[in-house]
């Protein structure tokens, strides 16, 4: 079979002809799934069969049914309606680098096993750790967790992992990222040695591949898309701009946009943080979400934002991580990351399962030298377009006080429209310790945001004019 006709007889398949079980498939068709989608077609044959996998799929991809289904299928003959602790041993185990993306596969594994007696069972750190363990001693089959929190657990000998068949690395990437490979090695030499192994990443870098080599045996390797290639149906686009102007920037993205929601990437917590609370006050909908938050903060940003209270959830990449957002159609890099790889993180987070979205890239003269690393990595150059800020939007012209933040380095406004990219050199901002007591308060979670439009004719009584964004195409 020719790689065409290979995709087709995948993009016909149905969950059926992966002869899943009635109950798997009742619960799938309630999930609103009538087709696999390419990394389910060709995971859950492989998964049956009982290969060990390296997949290359980024979140958005399907790839979590692609692993959960042919393990609930694995596990079904175990399944027990008996309440004894005894019948509910820990068979599959799942290790996430995040809570959300904890959260959200164990959400999934939940819908998928409804009509079946598996239990599952997420565990992660930053909650009160005994919370947890009576739900782990009732026992559970599918246990989904963060290394940490493991470890925790196994420690404290309430849970035992000697029945574990089945195990997913999910997002192994990030997971070595975020220096969880001491923590991996010492759960893995707990694991019984006969188990079957699969391991997913976004992308393939050579301590990707190392890991593979080390916990995987003979693996079978697919690949949705190209490693490092970002969605097809993502339209990227880059606009340059000089970091003082990049808040004026984003407000008049939002405003001017048909995009109902926009997730939002900063480099830092602070930033992320004072974002959230300069847009709030500018009457938007945001949210941020970040590492210091508390557990509780984090859950109810996200819910918010998944119910559309909050319009844009501004947040780091590690928070970030595996966020399951339906039908986001914007993220927006306000900062592009330093590591190419979270570039393409990011715009995961967009045009998924097919849906189209618009990634836009806030891009200052500092971090030009990231872009031509993510390009490279994408192997494919970004549309750069050059903005014109209108000054009337600027929350600080309309209401006369000093801005703050990265408005601190702002030169004064001229009036009217301005290219951004100006061709002044700008002083350097003095690092200055700030004077605005906000920034030495911690987090307070926002009450109810209101959706853009109308929570800004709210503020002002009446209603204001819709500032438009002007972008000029830059010339090649
Ligand atoms: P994931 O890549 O696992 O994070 O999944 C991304 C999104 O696609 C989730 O909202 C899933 O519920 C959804 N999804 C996964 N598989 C299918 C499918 N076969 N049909 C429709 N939606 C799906």
């Amino acid at each position: 079979m020719d790689q065409h006709e290979e995709n087709r007889s995948l993009n016909t398949i149905s969950f059926a002809d992966l002869k899943l079980a009635p109950e798997i498939l009742k619960a799938l068709a309630e999930s609103g799934y009538t087709t696999p989608t390419p990394i389910q077609a060709q995971a859950i044959p492989l998964v049956l069969e009982g290969c060990d996998l390296m997949a290359g799929a980024q979140t958005g991809t399907g790839k979590t049914a692609a692993f959960a289904l042919p393990m609930l299928q694995k596990l079904l003959p175990h399944a027990s309606s008996s309440t004894s602790p005894a019948r509910h041993a820990v068979r599959a185990l799942i290790l996430v680098p995040t809570r959300e993306l904890a959260i959200q596969v164990e959400e999934s594994v939940k819908a998928y096993a409804k009509h079946s007696h598996l239990r599952s069972l997420v565990v992660f750190g930053g909650v009160d750790i005994k919370t947890q363990t009576p739900h782990l001693k009732r026992g559970v089959e599918i246990l989904v967790a963060t290394p940490g929190r493991l470890l925790d657990h196994i420690e404290m000998k309430s849970v035992l992992l000697n029945q574990v068949q089945m195990l997913v690395l999910d997002e192994a990437d990030r997971m070595l990222d975020m220096g969880f490979m001491p923590d991996l090695k010492r759960i893995l030499a707990l694991l019984p040695k006969q188990r079957q192994n699969l391991m997913f990443s976004a992308t393939f870098s050579n301590e990707i591949k190392k890991l593979s080599a080390e916990f995987l045996n003979r693996p079978k390797l697919i690949e949705v898309a190209r490693s490092n290639a970002t969605a097809e149906n993502v339209t990227q686009k880059v606009y340059l701009v000089e970091q003082a102007d990049k808040h004026a920037l984003l407000a008049q993205l939002l405003r001017g946009s048909d995009a109902t929601q926009a997730l939002v990437f900063t480099k830092t917590k602070l930033t992320a943080s004072r974002l959230a609370k300069q847009l709030q006050k500018e009457g938007v909908a945001a949210d941020a979400i970040h590492g210091d938050k508390t557990q509780l903060e984090r859950i109810q940003a996200l819910d918010a934002f998944k119910q559309g209270k909050v319009t844009v959830l501004i947040a780091t990449d590690v928070a970030a991580r595996g966020l399951d957002i339906d039908q986001l159609p914007m993220v927006i890099n306000y900062e592009i990351p330093s590591a190419a790889e979270d570039y393409v993180h990011r715009i995961g987070r967009t045009g998924r399962a097919g849906a189209s979205g618009t990634a836009i890239s806030l891009v200052s003269p500092e971090e030009e030298k990231y872009l031509v690393e993510i390009e490279k990595l994408i192997k494919h150059q970004i549309q750069k377009e050059t903005a014109n800020i209108l000054h009337a939007t600027r929350e600080s012209t309309r209401t006369g006080r000093a801005p703050r933040g990265e408005h601190h380095e702002r030169s004064h406004a001229s009036q009217g429209e301005r290219a951004v990219r100006g061709h002044v050199p700008r002083p350097a901002a003095p690092k200055k310790a700030s004077h605005d007591p906000w920034f030495d308060k911690p987090y307070e979670p926002s009450g109810s945001a209101t959706p853009v439009k109308q929570a800004e004719q709210q503020s002002s009584g009446k209603p204001k004019k819709e500032v438009a964004a002007l972008f000029v195409r830059r010339p090649s």
